[in-house]
């Protein structure tokens, strides 16, 4: 099923503490909690009295990790990253954390997000007799700092950050500091928790702050730069440019629903999509379902608006992981089938609306239109959480390419025809913004407009409309 969605990006988190050197372990368990945003790779990384030990290897963080190897990750300061490759090979020299040694120490850098100038910068550096070791954006940030140091380590970065271009949610730890930055957009989230004994932690999401037992304090803000030591928080505005755009995918699909980011619920935005798509595309049914999971905080909004019951039509399989998922067609089909089976004595004989989160190549829409109708359905509605998708994403999210997007070559109708269903009807961007209760102002809402926050540079642009 994921193979026909957009997909996500990667999982950063970082804690500091005054009084515990056990902390890579609740590291591992906050990365658990943001596995949803990366399965290919998993790394640690902790500082202890000026060294850093890391780990890291490709797979999910519970067979990444054992006992033993987070025994021998103590330190003060330990950040973690889950990673699904946006750019660079699936292979473990590409995973995070980057840690590069220098003459005064060691920097691990962990980052989610994807640089528009990458190619640029790597380019000039090369020249300039920098030798890269993987083919990840996350790199060239490195070199920039590493190039930057004798600046020291704070305004190396600042040098750094203002250098490099795209989207952004960066956390690192060098000299007895965790640091975080978020790019001058805020596309990609950040947070600030705070743990029980005074030590501070940093997250892409809010649920990983409740796992490993800290508050939610604050979202590092746009443009920001925060730097955590045993004197707290410093904060320092590095560029106040830019109007802010958070990615509106977090809300649609990326984030687990118990994460609260920019202030807004994950879930309750949900709902309220759902609700907003009642209103706008009413249909008489019997029963609203979801497409799990993502769908089901807007299936059940749309039930709640137009008094259509609430109800399970479709159960997902959670144990399968990506690797056993083959690439050929015959697999994909084995694999929406293994992933998502029909609850037959709840579809059969009834007009069913069925809500899901996007619509991006329409193949996996198809197979479950078809499944309800084999199931005995009746009609079959298919109401989508966010508008049509039209454009591809350039800061993080991987995402096909135009052409393959259903939503930019064909009409709503084709798009209805094409996936077999009795009515189709997608939230519109203003009902979208209003259920996260902001404007296009606060939002990126470029793979729906082609509004993007940033000039995308030509020849990514060229590469990835052809
Ligand atoms: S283009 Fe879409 S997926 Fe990418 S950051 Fe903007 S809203 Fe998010």
């Amino acid at each position: 099923m994921n193979c026909d969605k957009f997909k996500d990006e990667c999982g950063v988190l970082g804690i500091f503490s005054k009084t515990s050197r056990n902390l890579s372990r609740r590291v591992a368990f906050g990365l658990i909690s943001l596995q949803h945003r990366g399965q290919e790779s998993a790394g640690i990384a902790a500082y202890d009295e000026g060294k850093v030990r890391h780990y890291k290897e490709m797979g999910l963080v519970q067979d990444v990790f054992n006992n033993d190897i987070l025994e021998s990750l103590k330190g003060t300061i330990s950040v973690g990253h889950v990673r699904y490759s946006t750019t660079g090979e699936s292979h473990v020299s590409n995973a995070q954390p980057l840690v590069i040694n220098y003459r005064g120490g060691s920097i691990a850098l962990t980052h989610n997000g994807n640089l528009v100038n990458a190619d640029k910068i790597r380019d000039e550096l090369e020249l300039s007799g920098s030798i890269f070791q993987t083919s990840i954006d996350t790199e060239v940030i490195a070199n920039l700092i590493a190039k930057n140091y004798s600046l020291g380590f704070k305004e190396s970065i600042l040098k750094t950050v203002q250098q490099i271009k795209g989207a952004f949610a960066l956390v690192i730890v060098c000299e007895g500091k965790l640091i975080g930055v978020r790019d001058p957009n805020g596309l990609r989230p950040l947070c600030i928790g705070k743990l029980p004994d005074g030590g501070l932690v940093l997250s892409s999401e809010s649920c990983a702050l409740d796992v490993v037992g800290a508050e939610l304090v604050r979202d590092v803000k746009n443009g920001e730069m925060v730097i955590i030591d045993e004197n707290g928080i410093e904060s320092i505005t590095y560029d106040d440019s830019k109007r802010v755009a958070h990615c509106i995918f977090e809300y649609v699909y990326f984030a687990r629903p118990d994460s609260i980011i920019d202030g807004v619920s994950v879930s309750s935005s949900r709902r309220c999509a759902g609700k907003t798509l009642a209103k706008e595309h009413p249909v008489d049914a019997d029963i609203v379902i979801a497409v799990p999971d993502s769908g089901i905080d807007a299936a059940i909004g749309f039930g709640q608006e137009s008094g259509i019951p609430y109800g399970i039509g479709l159960i997902k399989n959670k144990y399968i992981g990506r690797t056993f998922i083959q690439p050929d067609q015959e697999s994909r089909e084995l694999a929406v089938r293994l992933k998502l089976n029909v609850l037959k004595e709840n579809i059969k004989g009834k007009r069913v609306v069925v809500v899901d989160d996007s619509i991006v190549r329409g193949t996996t829409s198809r197979k479950i239109v078809d499944a309800l109708k084999n199931a005995g359905a009746t009609e079959v509605h298919m109401r989508v959480s966010s508008a049509s998708v039209k454009y591809p994403c350039f800061f993080g999210i991987d995402t096909p390419n135009r052409k393959q997007l259903v939503g930019s070559s064909k009409s709503d109708e084709e798009v209805r025809e094409l996936i077999g269903a009795d009515s189709l009807g997608y939230i519109s961007v203003k009902g979208l913004l209003e259920s996260v209760g902001k404007t296009n102002c606060d939002m990126c809402t470029a793979c729906f407009d082609g509004d993007y926050p940033m000039d995308v540079p030509e020849e990514v642009d060229k590469n990835m409309f052809e």
